[in-house]
């Protein structure tokens, strides 16, 4: 029994699938220190979307260190902190005439969500908040209130209030016009749902299966709102900051929520930074109603600033991105196309594969990882293959991560519905 084992909590979870221990990456490689190397097709979870240890932000980063400048400081003011301010609102917030406050929570997914519904009850004065089916929006008990997933939310302990769920885009299969139920119960005062203050919605579902909203089903969540007075969340911290395809997940369907959620990726390095954005006149908040020690941490800025500045400042960028999310669906597709009822989830580079044995998933990434490629799964019963490589990936890297996971899939669900046919045939 190694250390991991007897001391760390069995709480532990990664770990378990991928049991080595990792000593160095570059890029979309990471490295265990018994010298075998893995396709990084999991970037922390979405953490890195610019890969491991890029060195247009780890240079600032080193340099920052060396220069004595100041690494901790609360929301004090700091250069670091004035350069990701002024830097995020010329690359990020004006050529999108977004007019939105910046709020920096607690560092990580799940306190920013919770600002966000703090926030949303704060304005409004009403208590409940809708959230969707298998959505995810972090661990803490606001979060885990509006998440789907009954394992993470029996963890809580306590009753989740405030709160409760209806159907994502897709959940019904068809089976119902979109918003249907909300609509009517809203305007029926016989239904029974209290008025929320806010609905919260990922455009697509990082944990819960990859469903991805379309742009038309957003549009009219976004009017449902508006008509209502109901304010609307957009989670984007898995699915912001490129993921899809555009820094916001949001941008392509036009709508514009009125409080965005970012961290993951928004340090640029996997250092810890959350941002809770909302529309100016929402900015009810008292000073230090919100508070904690690791609110805006300067190296993180440093990264952050300096990830907008290197990629988003590109007007290549996006399309940059797009031709290697191109290139990843292609694969999927392929892939999907060797087993029975497999099908293509997600959006941009946030995409993966619905198996309809539950059990596909798990093993092609075990497989998967013993032939040298990192990725996990997702969704309810972990049935959906997950992959999210850097936005950063070669053609190459990102070539070579598919060709592991083609063999891997075909070691686990057969030779392939085509060669099938052909033998039956
Ligand atoms: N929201 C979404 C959409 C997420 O995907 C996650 C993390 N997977 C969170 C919130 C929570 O983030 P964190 O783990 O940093 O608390």
């Amino acid at each position: 029994m190694d250390i991991f084992e007897s001391l760390e909590s069995e709480v532990r979870c990664y770990c378990r699938n991928w049991d080595t221990v990792f000593e160095r990456a570059a890029g979309s490689m990471i490295y265990g220190e018994d010298g075998r190397e893995y396709v990084d097709f999991f970037s922390g979870a979405g953490a890195l979307n610019y890969g491991h240890n890029h060195p247009a932000l780890l240079r600032p980063l080193v340099e920052y260190l060396l220069s004595g400048a100041v690494v901790h400081s609360l929301d004090m003011k700091t250069a670091a902190k004035r350069r990701f301010l002024e830097t995020f609102h010329e690359l990020i917030l004006k050529p999108r005439d977004l007019d939105y406050k910046v709020m920096f929570p607690g560092p990580t997914g799940t306190n920013c969500v919770e600002a966000a519904l703090k926030l949303a009850r704060k304005v409004t004065g009403r208590p409940h908040i809708l959230g969707f089916t298998n959505a995810f929006h972090g661990m803490t008990l606001g979060s885990l209130a509006v998440t789907g997933n009954s394992m993470k939310r029996h963890g809580a302990g306590v009753p989740l209030s405030n709160a409760s769920s209806i159907p994502y885009d897709g959940f019904l299969d068809g089976g119902a016009p979109d918003f249907q139920w909300l609509r009517l119960a809203l305007d029926d005062r016989g239904s029974g749902l209290e008025k929320p203050a806010a609905i919260i919605v990922e455009t697509v579902q990082g944990e819960g299966g990859l469903r991805a909203a379309r742009a038309a089903w957003l549009r009219e969540l976004s009017d449902i709102c508006h008509q209502h007075g109901i304010l609307l969340i957009v989670d984007d911290v898995q699915a912001g900051c490129g993921r899809t395809g555009t820094f916001f997940s949001f941008e392509e369907s036009g709508i514009v929520p009125d409080i965005v959620c970012l961290s993951k990726s928004i340090s640029g390095f996997g250092l810890p930074l959350a941002l809770t954005l909302f529309k100016r006149e929402l900015d009810v908040w008292k000073p230090g109603e919100h508070n904690g020690t690791f609110r805006g941490h300067n190296l993180a800025f440093v990264t952050g600033a300096a990830a907008l500045e290197h990629f988003w400042q590109d007007r290549h960028f996006e399309a940059r991105i797009a031709a290697r999310a191109d290139q990843l669906q292609a694969g999927l597709a392929r892939i999907a196309d060797a087993a029975d009822g497999a099908t293509v989830r997600g959006r941009g580079l946030l995409a993966g594969i619905h198996y309809t044995d539950a059990n596909a998933a798990g093993k092609i990434a075990a497989e998967a990882f013993a032939r040298g490629l990192l990725v996990e799964t997702s969704g309810p019963e972990d049935e959906v293959l997950k992959t999210m490589p850097a936005l950063t990936i070669s053609a190459e890297d990102l070539g070579r991560g598919l060709a592991i996971l083609a063999g891997a899939a075909e070691s686990v669900t057969g030779t392939g519905r085509r060669t099938v046919l052909k033998t039956v045939a």
